[in-house]
């Protein structure tokens, strides 16, 4: 994309100056389309769990008085899980924001602490996939101590264990095991999906990336999960890593520093 202008200097009527200037707006295009995919994307993803907010609301007052306390609390419990889908959305828009893409955000607050990853990992694995148990877990029998934000744990290892499922055919399990070796301990997820192509293998990390495949694209998802993930893991002097194969499956490996004493 490029821009011509032309502009002219006249003195006593003649033309002591003729002036073409060429401007290669590519990165402003560029940058315009990223805005308004943006905006396109945060909107479908704010609007998929408001749509249900509404409209239980909506029965929930007209005909409320006349349904079962089991219907009533089965149409809360609807609107309140929707409402938190719609809050962590938020919370990783403005996280997405503070963080620019070239270097790691120094003021990200994580709050660092010793924790059993043992313990996190299991909560995880119960919470995502223990009602179906379509997550299984190979974990240590002793506690592994990490030095890392508990809560931020939890949602990197669930946001990896939320994309396993997610990138997978629903029959598929999902594998989180855990192991700890020369001062660190390493989660790996692992999947059976449809793999990332070798070529995204480092993208899939950057800001609103999605693979541009069917499957994608008929997944809700912003591209900012495993953006925020890999930052989050930076500020806890961790790593995610990625191995996958296409059409046979992805192992993402979280990786965080033991909290050792001095016997190591
Ligand atoms: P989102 O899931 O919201 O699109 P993420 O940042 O978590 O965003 O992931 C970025 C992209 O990486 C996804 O859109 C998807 O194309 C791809 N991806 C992530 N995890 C997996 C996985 N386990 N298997 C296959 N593709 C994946």
């Amino acid at each position: 994309r490029l821009r011509l202008a032309h502009s002219a200097v006249f003195q006593a009527g003649r033309l002591v100056r003729d002036v073409i200037v060429i401007t290669d707006l590519t990165r402003e295009y560029r940058a315009e389309r990223l805005k308004s995919d943006f905006i396109a994307t945060v909107s479908h993803e704010l609007r998929t769990p408001l749509t249900p907010i509404i409209g239980y609301l909506d029965l929930l007052r007209t005909r409320g008085a006349r349904m079962t306390p089991e219907k009533r609390a089965q149409a809360l419990d609807l609107v309140a899980d929707r409402a938190r889908h719609m809050s962590r959305l938020v919370e990783d828009l403005l996280l997405a924001s503070r963080m620019d893409d070239g270097q790691d955000e120094p003021a990200l607050r994580t709050d660092l602490g010793v924790h059993d990853l043992v313990t996190l990992v299991r909560q995880v694995a119960e919470d995502m996939g223990g009602a179906d148990g379509r997550v299984v877990t190979d974990l240590p029998g002793e506690p592994v101590e990490v030095r890392c934000d508990a809560g931020r744990t939890i949602q990197v290892v669930g946001n990896l264990v939320g994309n396993a499922l997610k990138y997978s055919p629903a029959a598929e399990r999902v594998e989180v095991r855990l192991r700890a070796c020369d001062g660190r301990a390493s989660v790996e997820v692992v999947d059976r999906g449809r793999g990332i192509p070798a070529d995204q293998l480092t993208k899939v990390f950057e800001k609103f990336h999605r693979v541009e495949d069917p499957m994608t694209m008929s997944t809700g998802g912003t591209g900012l999960g495993l953006f925020i993930a890999r930052r989050l893991a930076h500020a806890m002097g961790g790593d995610i890593s990625l191995i996958s194969t296409l059409g046979s499956g992805s192992t993402f490996t979280l990786v965080l520093p033991l909290a050792r004493t001095d016997a190591g």
